[in-house]
């Protein structure tokens, strides 16, 4: 059910229940982080592998000793600067953050969300959230409250709506160690935005970026067609006569080609919006029934880097 009642989503909260809810990135599922049921119903929802730890969404940069200690000064610089928003730290976990949430490892990944809804949510309850992505696990995140619903309907109380998400891409993760600051996952902030307020920072090698276990691979955010990625799109048009092909470009459409659609993610060329839009287009090509998505391979800085990131995740074989 999508419903705008923040006062039902506490009253379920509270309840160790859970709910879809959300955020400026993507659509979350949320509960309690101190509840055993909670955590276990998120878990079993999204068939998350019990080893993909949970990012902890606090109100207020106050609350941020509650699940961390001993926070690096830069993690503080950053927090302070991008606040309530799509940044994730990581950082050693208090005690009192159950071992679930963080998959038993010694760090705890946590945020403030930037949403009007989300923070009147947290503001009336006295835990944080624990939320990953509201989809089921490895496939497109949700970027709107109908994308929850047609993934979990049946499976949730409630999802609590908050409209279209504005950044629409998860949370860039950053994590410390010594004096080396590392992006574990690229996001909705860009490395150059992060690297402007603590000078160079490294990207965590996709290889070592490995909780997964062998043969599961780096897929990720996949939509059911098949995607390739590509730098020459008409070329990979030819390969495909007899499928119903969509296109996802960057700028400009294709012209006279014969596919069965295509959608252009920003006509002005801002990797804002065209990163705001992503997750949303690929849902769409998805309910079109397409057999091969073919992606434009986005310029590789700024948030083309994350766009590019996802879109390999997403064509990665199954
Ligand atoms: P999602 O909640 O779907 O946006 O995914 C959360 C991401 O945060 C996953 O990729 C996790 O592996 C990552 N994450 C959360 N907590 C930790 C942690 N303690 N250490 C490393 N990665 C984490
Ligand atoms: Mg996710």
């Amino acid at each position: 059910m999508i419903s705008n009642a923040i006062e039902l989503a506490v009253e379920l909260l509270k309840k160790e229940d859970i709910i879809g809810f959300p955020t400026e990135t993507v659509y979350g599922l949320a509960g309690n982080i101190y509840s055993e049921k909670a955590i276990d119903t998120i878990y079993r929802t999204k068939q998350r592998p019990s080893f993909n730890p949970l990012i902890v969404h606090i109100k207020q940069i106050e609350d941020l000793n509650k699940v961390a200690i001993e926070i690096p000064e830069s993690a503080k610089i950053l927090a302070k600067l991008f606040w309530p928003g799509p940044l994730t730290l990581l950082l050693k976990k208090h005690a009192s953050v159950p071992d679930r949430i963080t998959a038993g490892k010694p760090t705890v990944a946590v945020r403030i969300p930037n949403h009007p809804v989300a923070l009147s949510l947290l503001h009336q309850l006295d835990f944080p959230l624990a939320a990953p992505s509201a989809n089921p696990f490895s496939s497109i995140s949700p970027t709107s409250a109908e994308h929850v619903e047609n993934y979990f309907g049946d499976k949730l109380p409630m999802v609590l709506d908050g409209g279209v998400c504005k950044a629409g891409i998860e949370s860039t993760i950053v994590g410390f160690h010594d004096d080396e600051i590392i992006i574990y996952r690229l996001g909705a902030i860009s490395k150059e935005e992060i690297e402007k307020i603590v000078g160079p920072v490294s990207l965590l090698n996709k290889n070592e970026n490995a909780p997964e276990a062998p043969g599961m691979l780096s897929r990720h955010y996949a939509p059911k067609s098949t995607l390739f990625l590509t730098t020459n799109v008409l070329e990979q048009v030819k390969l495909f006569p007899n499928k119903k092909i969509g296109l996802l470009l960057f700028k400009q459409p294709e012209k006279e080609q014969d596919v069965a659609c295509q959608i252009i993610l920003s006509p002005s060329g801002n990797l804002q919006e065209a990163t705001s839009k992503l997750y949303a287009s690929l849902h769409e090509l998805d309910s079109m029934q397409i057999d091969i998505i073919l992606a434009e391979r986005f310029p590789d800085n700024g948030l083309g880097r994350t766009i590019n990131d996802r879109l390999e995740r997403a064509s990665k074989n199954r």
